[in-house]
């Protein structure tokens, strides 16, 4: 092999001792050194220059370490080691069945992932597990459905609440469900499935996940007008079920909001006072996806006046990309404003359409970053993507770069240890994750190398899929998923389960 420029670069090493690893024996992974790191522990602690060996799938020492004979070395040229970051809220579900490299996940430092949010799951949840177990690069575990329960039990009824009985039937499928190693009940109450539940029903599902150690998810009803009301019910499920609860993409989803990401906080702030276990996450956008019928939060979608509020209040039919559009191909890619021109009629009557021949997947902008960054500035928010392989919103390829490049190297919001933890330890704890989340000893090998200078996202709304830069190397398990830019193929990753 000739000398070229690219060999004498910063990462030679890097490049170099990775390659022979991943032409060593299939199955095996060999004990590795990693030299010169600057280790980002995950705890929130400040970054150290050290040595990192990992074996067997396991992170064996921590230090300053001199190589074993025999030993793979990989000096890290003082780039960050991490954790592998863990997201709590992901959409890769389908996608992990067609593409178990995973890259876009990977390639974002993405280690380990969380499916079934928004109250929609895989089901059964041990079926799924099943048929990505052996097939992943990344670990992948699993919350159950309170809208796939729903779906089950009331089959296509499911705008009224469930009767006794119904919630007695859907208390004994989730039962199923934790004991296949769900981590919790996750509900999507804006959405058809969830929207007419009462909150009784989801006390009593709760609790039944309460009962095997998990937490309660949600996808709150409301984060628009409602959405303090929506977190003030998050909190009355999570007291009177006696669980943890995890507001999903906390957000201040319209100019109605706007401002009250403090306001919203000091409620779940004084809850936590009270012992209430209640954490966050939030995706680093100020732009939201979801199906455009939540621009109406009545629901009176063929009611003019009431879709007119609805357009008004996000800022005008020019904050809201249609990203899919079963009954208008054409509209893919418009604005709402651009959809309505391109009919000859007004945003209200294109609304009203769209939403008549089977609605449409929208990107909505309609936050403001003020409230983003106080977000951020939380200590009990942590990072999620709320994306996936495959999404139509950048947050799925970006999310975790995005975070690291503008948040902590561009803005100054937060330190990177600090956005390090809210990517590792703090997802970790709300999960239970005894083994992942921190470099430490006796912890899996799960370890993102990254360039803090250069990492940033690169994908856009009108480019999802773009790949971010700056992610150097990724291992899960101890073994490489991810480095040159590239996906290795090797598939190390785990079902996890609730232990
Ligand atoms: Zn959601």
């Amino acid at each position: 092999m000739s000398l070229t420029i690219d060999r004498l670069l910063r990462f030679a090493a890097v490049t170099l001792v990775l390659s022979l690893l991943i032409q060593s024996v299939p199955g095996q992974t060999p004990a590795v050194l990693i030299r010169n790191a600057t280790v980002v522990d995950g705890t929130g602690k400040a970054g150290f220059r050290g040595d990192v060996r990992i074996g067997k799938g396991k992170i064996t020492a921590v230090g300053n370490l001199k190589p074993s004979r025999g030993e793979e070395v990989i000096d890290a040229n003082g780039l960050v080691l991490s954790p592998g970051f863990i997201d709590i809220h992901n959409h890769s579900e389908s996608g992990l069945l067609s593409e178990g490299t995973a890259a876009n996940q990977v390639s974002q430092g993405i280690t380990t992932l969380f499916v079934g949010p928004d109250g929609g799951s895989p089901w059964p949840i041990a079926d799924y597990f099943a048929k990505v177990q052996g097939k992943i690069a990344l670990n992948v575990g699993g919350f159950i459905g309170h809208g796939t329960l729903r779906s089950q039990v009331m089959k296509e009824n499911l705008a009224r609440p469930a009767t006794e009985a119904e919630i007695a039937a859907m208390a004994e499928l989730l039962e199923r469900g934790m004991l296949d190693g769900a981590f919790g009940l996750s509900s999507g109450l804006e959405y058809d499935a969830g929207f007419s539940s009462t909150t009784e029903e989801l006390i009593a599902l709760a609790k039944v996940a309460a009962r095997h150690g998990g937490s309660y998810m949600t996808h709150m009803r409301d984060e628009e007008e409602g959405v303090l009301n929506s977190i003030r019910e998050a909190i009355r499920i999570g007291r009177e079920a006696k669980i943890p609860v995890q507001i999903s993409h906390i957000k201040m989803g319209n100019s109605s909001v706007w401002g009250k990401s403090g306001e919203a906080m000091a409620i779940i702030e004084e809850a936590r006072r009270d012992g209430l276990d209640i954490t966050a996450d939030a995706y680093p956008y100020t732009a939201w996806a979801s199906t455009i019928t939540v621009l109406v939060p009545s629901r009176k979608h063929d009611d003019p006046a009431e879709v007119q509020k609805g357009i008004n209040a996000i800022g005008g039919a020019d904050k809201v990309l249609i990203t899919s559009c079963r009954g208008y191909p054409q509209y893919e890619g418009k604005t709402l404003a651009e959809a309505a021109a391109i009919a000859n009629t007004s945003p209200v009557e294109a609304y009203i359409d769209i939403v008549k021949k089977g609605g449409a997947g929208v990107v909505g902008f309609g936050m403001t970053e003020a409230d983003v960054k106080s977000f951020y500035q939380t200590p009990w928010v942590m990072v999620s993507s709320d994306g996936g392989i495959g999404g139509r919103h950048p947050r799925g390829t970006g999310t975790f770069p995005r975070v690291l490049g503008r948040f902590v190297r561009e803005n100054k919001w937060i330190s990177l240890e600090e956005a390090v933890r809210k990517m590792t330890s703090l997802p970790a704890r709300r999960l239970g994750l005894k083994d992942r989340g921190t470099i430490r000893k006796g912890m899996k090998a799960d370890l993102v190398l990254f360039d803090p200078s250069t990492i940033i996202d690169r994908a856009t709304f009108a480019e999802p899929q773009i790949i971010s830069d700056g992610v150097n190397a990724v291992f899960v398990n101890g073994v490489v998923v991810w480095e040159n830019g590239k996906v290795t193929g090797k598939l190390p990753g785990e079902v996890l389960k609730r232990k």
